[in-house]
């Protein structure tokens, strides 16, 4: 527990560094502390050591974290990383600030649709798909551009940019040439400047490859392990 204040404020360090280096400080690397499996304890710890973005992969665990806080830190901005079914939207709607991993038209419809009955705009980003082999979810980077203009049309969204997962590959080259790729295409479609679709944010960087996904671009980085230290079990 004691290394979570550590690990936080050297990832913070050098996050201030990489930005400096890479923004010229015009902008500004946000980090997303990834709590999936560890127990509220964790979160309190972070948050004391001054963490505010706080992401998980599971729509029933994010909910009782989202419960559990609501009342004791209201400052929590809770982001979806993980891959959310669209039965599953309902309960959600209203308690993130970012979902993370829009991979399908028919997700991005449902998240509109119960936000218009709930009054409420929801931000998204839209989920890359590397590389065909190696990672089950995401749109293909061949549809990015149509996806986001048909969701743009959607009044109850705004996608705020791309979220993208590296490959599971210790080949860094590759990595790198994928960040890249996928920077070109965040940079392609910012520059449209679509009313709903004005983008802010490129999520991309875990633990292992957040320092590659820096220095590609990247301006969201979503760091478990690196600051909770090993996960007893993975859900994926
Ligand atoms: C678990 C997870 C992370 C964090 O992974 P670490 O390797 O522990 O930093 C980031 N993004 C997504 C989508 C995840 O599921």
């Amino acid at each position: 527990m004691q290394n979570i204040s550590n690990n936080l404020n050297n990832i913070n360090n050098e996050i201030k560094e990489f930005s400096k280096k890479y923004f010229n400080d015009k902008d500004k690397v946000n980090l997303i502390a990834v709590s999936k499996t560890f127990g509220v304890e964790y979160i309190e710890a972070a948050y004391n050591s001054g963490a505010r973005d706080f992401g998980e992969n599971k729509v029933q665990e994010l909910i009782e974290k989202v419960d559990y806080f609501s009342e004791k830190h209201n400052d929590i901005r809770w982001h979806l990383i993980g891959h959310l079914q669209t039965n599953k939207v309902k309960k959600i709607i209203g308690k993130t600030s970012l979902i993370h991993s829009v991979d399908s038209l028919k997700l991005a419809e449902e998240i509109n649709k119960h936000s218009l009955s709930m009054g409420i705009i929801t931000n998204i980003l839209v989920e890359v798909k590397i590389s065909k082999e190696e990672t089950k979810y995401g749109i293909p980077k061949e549809e990015i551009i149509e996806f986001v203009k048909t969701c743009a049309e959607l009044n109850n969204i705004y996608i705020k940019g791309l979220m993208t997962i590296a490959e599971n590959t210790a080949d860094t080259d590759l990595i790198r040439n994928n960040f890249k790729e996928i920077k070109q295409l965040y940079d392609n479609i910012k520059e449209l400047n679509m009313p709903n679709a004005k983008f802010e944010y490129l999520s991309m960087g875990m633990s292992n490859d957040y320092k590659i996904a820096i220095e590609e671009g990247s301006n969201m980085v979503r760091i478990g392990s690196g600051i909770f230290g090993k996960r007893s079990y993975d859900l994926v």
